[in-house]
């Protein structure tokens, strides 16, 4: 399938054509043509094309709108046709987009409607929209949006503190540059040859636009743009992080009003308001110099943004990835060498010759840590638009979905016991007694019961179910955690760095330990079953429960497939209530996992 995506920002126009088999993954993507129209200005604009070996030239549009237009020409003349299908990149989705929607007037007018959120880039984005659709009427146009990667974002992260009229009224933290973000990540973990599920990443987008997000366990968690794109890090003309103070104060002081001031924070601000240039390479060229506004505008940026990477990293419980992206987190050696000196206290530190060496091409991606160190630092190019023509080429070619269903089982509140554990709390050497067999093989619940203890409650008869861990690993529900006074994060089974201590008090003692956790839903899946659904470990489905209950669809529900495995999901206690799960009961699987193998 042939794709041309379209990413129109207020000042340029770059657009990718793509060749992609529904189905496919990323890496089989084969991009075929690349051009972006620069700095419209009454004179014309910058043109550059080419994969290989881009040349920049002048052409004679002055606007966006007139550049669109001219899409079809320059495909024309480089041989480019039979376009089936048209993505374009679109800024601010709101709380609505959660994937890639066909671009129908209905969809247009929410995009529309969005526009307050985003008034620098969702009105240029709908521009090119209406005149591609008036270039290409006959294929079908989707908008993937820079929001949906974060909308999954816990409510910690998106919710800005205060009144409660403003937030019904829908203020709210929302994020940016996710393709990228999500690409990246995604990027990172082939390189390294690992899961992303089992990653802690921090990935920043240093372009014009600049935004950090911190990626835990494969899923967005934060990132440092909020409601608009203007928080967060130092941008090309943005300011990022500020008080909002200054609102009050500016007016008072200078009389100037909220209009001028947003103006002003959008586009006279970060770079250029330090310096008077938006560009870091000018920044740059200026500092070595000496121009003493340029060097400290310098420091400002990677002290802002190293400053993000050690928040997220408080926020994530660790690091182990760091991804640098876009213009200058692809091509400054130095600003990368600066964000990064001083991280040496949580084991990220890059080696300087390969930091130098770093040139990007193929979709490369270039390890650059200090040998032995323990966070991993890469570099890649960005490749948004390669990620908008994968969503839409597989948006289009989902097919029907399929009747799966598997048997839910509810896992009440538990501990995993490790050797250490039950020395301190039922004496050395003590063995467990098993007591019933649990379903998964080789499992058991033992006759010996625990206590929690936690600041504001106890909460006596919890089970152990056996055998012996490794690491102690402590499962309760979110109004066990209000119960107990701890802030328990959500966690497949597993992954404990990071996680609260908690007391458990036994009959000979008391062991404290970290490991609490809220078990995220997963499903246990053994092979056979995975290989006839058509799943694979790590993919993740929706399950729908309404045949009894409430009625109730879980999204992004983890399958880990192991041969022995009893094929059945398993949710905690407040999830069965908010399902009305009484008795045995199916969910029924969906999702785009499920659709990608016929
Ligand atoms: P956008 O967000 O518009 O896609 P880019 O990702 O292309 O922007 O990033 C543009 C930024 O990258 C500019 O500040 C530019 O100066 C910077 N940049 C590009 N090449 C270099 C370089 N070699 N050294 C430093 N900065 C660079």
């Amino acid at each position: 399938m042939r794709i041309l995506v379209l990413n129109a920002g207020s000042s340029s126009l770059k657009f990718g054509v793509f060749d992609i088999a529904p189905g496919a993954g990323v890496a089989e993507a084969r991009q075929v043509f690349k051009a972006s129209f620069d700095r419209f200005a009454p004179d014309g604009c910058d043109f550059r094309s080419g994969i290989a070996d881009p040349q920049t030239t002048r052409a004679a549009h002055t606007s966006l709108a007139e550049a669109t237009e001219a899409v079809p020409a320059v495909l024309r003349q480089a041989g480019i046709d039979n376009i089936e299908a048209v993505g374009h990149r679109i800024a601010h989705g709101g709380a609505r987009f959660k994937q890639a929607a066909e671009l129908s007037a209905e969809v247009i007018d929410e995009i529309r409607a969005l526009t307050p959120l985003a008034p620098m880039h969702n009105p240029a984005n709908l521009q090119a929209v209406d005149v591609a659709r008036s270039v290409w009427p006959y294929v079908p146009h989707w908008a993937v949006f820079d929001t949906s990667f974060h909308l999954e974002n816990p409510a910690r992260a998106i919710t800005y503190a205060v009144p409660k009229a403003w937030r019904e009224s829908g203020l709210r933290r929302f994020g940016f540059h996710g393709t990228s973000h999500k690409y990246v990540a995604h990027r990172a973990a082939d390189e390294l040859a690992q899961p992303l599920r089992d990653l802690r990443l921090v990935s920043l987008h240093l372009g014009n636009g600049a935004s950090a997000c911190a990626i835990a366990h494969g899923k967005s968690l934060d990132s440092s743009m909020g409601m608009t794109s203007l928080e967060g890090l130092v941008m090309g003309t943005r300011s990022g992080d500020v008080d909002p103070g200054l609102f009050g104060y500016l007016s008072r002081q200078m009389g100037l009003g909220v209009a001028e001031i947003e103006e002003a924070l959008y586009r006279d601000s970060g770079l250029k308001g330090l310096t008077g240039s938006s560009d870091m390479r000018d920044v740059e060229a200026r500092a070595a110099e000496g121009d003493a506004d340029a060097q400290l505008a310098i420091n400002i940026y990677a002290y802002r943004a190293r400053k993000y990477i050690g928040a997220y990293a408080a926020a994530m419980g660790g690091l182990d990835v760091l991804v640098f992206t876009g213009g200058i987190g692809e091509n400054s050696p130095s600003m990368r060498r600066r964000i990064c000196d001083g991280l040496d206290f949580m084991g990220l530190r890059i080696d300087h010759d390969r930091n130098m060496a770093v040139t990007l091409q193929d979709r490369a991606a270039l390890q650059i840590q200090a040998y032995g160190t323990r966070v991993n630092v890469l570099v890649t190019e960005t490749a948004e638009q390669l990620m908008i023509a994968h969503e839409v080429a597989n948006a289009i070619s989902l097919p029907k979905p399929r009747h799966v269903s598997i048997p839910i089982a509810v896992s009440a509140r538990h501990v995993h016991l490790s050797r250490e554990a039950v020395d301190a709390l039922f004496g050395p050497g003590y063995e467990l007694t098993p007591d019933k067999p649990l379903r998964q093989k080789g499992h058991w619940v033992a006759r010996e019961r625990v206590t929690l203890h936690g600041p504001k409650g106890d909460i006596a008869h919890v089970a152990i179910l056996g055998p012996l861990r490794p690491r102690t690993q402590i499962e309760i529900s979110r109004t066990d955690s209000f119960k107990l006074g701890l802030d328990a994060p959500v966690r497949q089974s597993g992954a404990l760095d990071g996680t609260p201590t908690i007391r458990l008090i036994g009959p000979a003692g008391h062991y404290d330990t970290d490991g609490l956790i809220i078990a995220a839903r997963h499903i246990h899946m053994n092979r056979d079953d995975a290989r006839e659904i058509g799943l694979s470990d790590g993919d993740t489905v929706d399950v729908t429960l309404d045949s009894s209950g409430r009625g109730l669809t879980f999204s992004h529900v983890l399958v880990r497939v192991a041969d022995n495995a009893f094929t059945e999901m398993h949710i905690d206690t407040d999830e069965a209530n908010a399902a009305g799960i009484s008795g045995a009961v199916e969910g029924e699987l969906s999702g785009e996992a499920l659709l990608k193998h016929p």
